[in-house]
């Protein structure tokens, strides 16, 4: 007799019953993956919004020697423990981890560390990594990974339509109401558990549709002139407006339009990483690097297919095309992908291509005493020297202070004297006609 395969696997026992939380490192981001986690029958939920409480938390259980994304998100997950109806055997946190010098590695193992101190210790803290190809959802791990690209890019595309659009509104607020009304809207559809898998792309792309038809018919004025400001840096401090103080929102105040780097940019850089590493290890001709050419074809038709109707809406703002061609290759000369590695290089070669793309200044924005800012810092002056002295101006941010309103006045100020003299045009969609 044979046995049958699983329907369920270790992840999905353990959180039988429970929901689990998922920490903002963008607020789209964690709604779509929380609605992806629904989609196979998990329940699952967006930590809330962060606050003071969050810091006081996150500086209790940490000793200071942690980066500002890990306070916040451990100060999160705390303040779900705090809440009156609270109960440790319905809850679960989802904190994914990596390999690598960087202290995001960390997260996982200490907020297990901390809850244990806590006497949480039977909460579970699901940590699906890239190293075991995300086994701990076996039961569902090909189509979770799937699932979980699609809601990516549909977060992505849903911040792009709100930062392209708010600049331009002639009615404070209504491109914030759209954008929830558009994750309202995509939330049920990427949790759809009775969507057949054949329908389930195709059922994302139309209500994407329907999105991008809120946000064309929002009253605005598109003039051309303002300032682009292109804003790269570190993953989680750019992404979390509770931890940058909405810096895109202040880039606006300030007369300026945020291109902010996306969350897919990582992934296609993780991709190309994957590569690299295949072949250092002597297995350029391998069924592995046969997957991972597979994984990156389907990721790209998949993305093609959920941007195919913002064709006209995107045009200026095209991301790049080939991480490597676009992106690190131009920054080559300045940190090599190869050597440098992570969110440095991507800064870097990030700004490159936002000044080919019209961009009239660049912001990186990193936590404070993160390495990769630091580094980027280093060389941004010979990147701004090569490239017609647009402005790259660093801030930082931790739970105590930032400097950024007080010197976005001056850096606005050289964005819009770079823009008078720029060489290379940014191109507008035809609404600014
Ligand atoms: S990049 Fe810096 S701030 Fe981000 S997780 Fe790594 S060490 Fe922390």
């Amino acid at each position: 007799m044979t046995s049958q395969p699983s329907t369920t696997s270790p992840a999905e026992s353990v959180l039988a019953g429970r929901t689990l939380w998922i920490p903002r490192m963008t607020y789209a981001g964690a709604r779509m993956m929380a609605a992806v986690f629904r989609s196979i029958g998990i329940d699952a939920a967006v930590t809330p919004e962060s606050d003071e409480r969050t810091l006081e938390l996150g500086g209790l259980y940490s000793s200071g020697e942690e980066c500002y994304p890990e306070k916040i998100t451990l100060g999160d997950f705390l303040r779900v423990t705090e809440a009156d109806d609270f109960d440790p055997d319905r809850t679960a946190f989802f904190m994914p981890t990596a390999e690598g010098p960087c202290r995001f590695g960390q997260y996982a193992p200490y907020l297990r560390q901390v809850l244990a101190d806590l006497g949480h210790e039977g909460i579970p803290v699901i940590s699906p990594t890239s190293k075991n190809s995300y086994d701990d959802f076996t039961a569902h791990a090909g189509d979770f990974m799937r699932r979980g690209w699609w809601a990516l890019c549909t977060a992505d595309i849903v911040t792009k339509l709100l930062l392209k659009t708010r600049p331009y509104e002639t009615t404070a607020g209504d491109t914030d109401a759209a954008f929830e009304r558009a994750l309202d809207v995509m939330d049920a559809v990427v949790s759809d558990a009775s969507l057949p898998g054949s329908r389930r792309l195709a059922a994302i792309a139309e209500a994407l549709v329907e999105v991008r038809d809120l946000f064309r018919s929002i009253p605005a004025r598109y003039v051309k002139g303002r300032p682009l400001i292109g804003v790269v840096g570190e993953i989680f401090c750019r992404l979390n407006t509770y931890v940058n103080r909405d810096a895109a929102r202040r880039i606006e105040a300030h007369g300026g339009e945020a291109w902010l780097s996306d969350v897919g940019e990582w992934v296609w850089y993780t991709n190309w990483s994957q590569k690299g590493t295949l072949r250092r290890d002597g297995k350029g001709f391998s069924v592995a690097m046969l997957g991972a050419l597979i994984k990156n074809h389907i990721q790209r038709r998949d993305e093609a297919k959920l941007y195919a109707a913002f064709a006209e809406d995107f045009i200026g703002y095209e991301e790049p095309h080939d991480i490597h061609d676009d992106v690190l290759k131009p920054g080559w000369p300045y940190l090599p992908a190869d050597g440098a590695l992570g969110e440095m290089a991507l800064s870097i070669g990030k700004s490159i291509y936002l000044h080919r793309k019209g961009a009239d200044g660049i912001i990186d924005i990193s936590p404070f005493s993160c390495m990769n800012g630091i580094v980027s810092e280093a060389v941004y002056h010979a990147v701004s020297r090569d490239h017609d002295g647009i402005p790259i101006r660093n801030f930082y941010f931790d739970a105590t202070s930032s400097n950024m309103d007080r010197d976005l006045d001056i850096f606005m100020e050289l964005a819009h004297s770079y823009r008078r003299r720029k060489p290379c045009p940014r191109r507008y969609p035809p609404c600014f006609a």
